[in-house]
């Protein structure tokens, strides 16, 4: 079943939890986090990142998303995660996605509020979400380990957060508060007076990168400051890794499809614990 970004997002404000954002680029990831969906009945984001194209074209990954999606019992928002262009947001949303991130955080303001609105008056007519970004995180998605430092330098400043979300539209908004992309290099120091102000400031809900490598607790405090969406994708890639090669350690002559079956069962208890604390599920389960 597939729901709206908005309405998803409304659901997690009026229960104080935050929705998981999963990006799902090889098939045992998008195999194991709708296993975990159904397992807990709380909604997903499966997403797919432009960065991604590499390892998993949007075009080849896409169709199977949308349908596994729809014919699942799980509850899912299919979302375009870092569209870095209106033309890769449209293919996703031509292939049946109904929510996408337009990043033009790397961007000088008024062309990142140019490029932004651009695409929420695409979406729009198709009844489809923006989440926007603004302010710069360090790292990216395909775990760049020399990068993992936060700089408070480049956190978002609430008022052009506001002056963002105002001129733009969006109806999410990624910020920068002290995550960073991919494997952290030391703990995160999360900047918590600053979601205050951002949440206070933007009013739309806020969304988190960089979600993999917190602990339980800072999810939790993050997500009663006003995080809403949270995104994670390199812990679950190290779960598969570290199944598959646990795996292929124990018995020599197993083939590729039981390390294909291993992955997919680490994922689904890696994204089934992490929808869990930010769902409030814990000790539910
Ligand atoms: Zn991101």
């Amino acid at each position: 079943m597939i729901v709206s970004l908005s309405n998803a997002l409304a659901e997690a404000e009026r229960t104080g939890t935050a929705l998981a954002a999963v990006n799902v680029p090889f098939f045992e990831a998008l195999l194991g986090t709708i296993d975990a969906a159904e397992a807990t009945g709380v909604p997903v984001i499966l997403q797919h990142a432009q960065v991604h194209e590499g390892v998993m074209p949007l075009d080849d990954v896409g169709p199977a998303m949308v349908a596994l999606a729809q014919r699942s019992s799980g509850i899912f928002v299919l979302h375009i995660d870092h569209g870095d262009d209106l033309d890769y947001i449209e293919r996703g949303l031509n292939l049946g996605f109904n929510s996408a991130m337009i990043d033009g955080s790397r961007l000088p303001f008024e062309e990142n509020v140019a490029r932004t609105r651009e695409v929420v008056a695409m979406a729009k007519a198709r009844g489809v979400d923006v989440e926007g970004e603004i302010g710069v995180m360090t790292g990216n998605e395909n775990g760049d380990p020399s990068q993992g430092v936060a700089d408070a330098s480049l956190y978002t400043d609430p008022a052009q957060a506001s002056d963002f979300v105002r001129r733009t539209g969006v109806s999410a908004l990624a910020a920068s508060f002290g995550t960073v992309h991919g494997l952290y290099n030391q703990a995160p120091s999360i900047d918590y007076d600053r979601i205050d102000a951002l949440r206070e400031a933007i009013g739309v809900p806020l969304v988190m990168h960089g979600g993999s490598g917190l602990t339980a607790d800072e999810y939790r405090r993050c997500i009663a400051h006003g995080v809403r969406k949270i995104n994670y994708y390199t812990y679950l890639a190290k779960a598969a890794l570290e199944a598959a090669r646990t795996s292929l350690a124990d018995d020599r002559t197993t083939l590729f499809p039981m390390l294909a079956v291993a992955a997919r069962g680490a994922v689904k208890t890696d994204v089934t614990a992490f929808v869990d604390i930010l769902s409030g599920r814990e000790g539910h389960a």
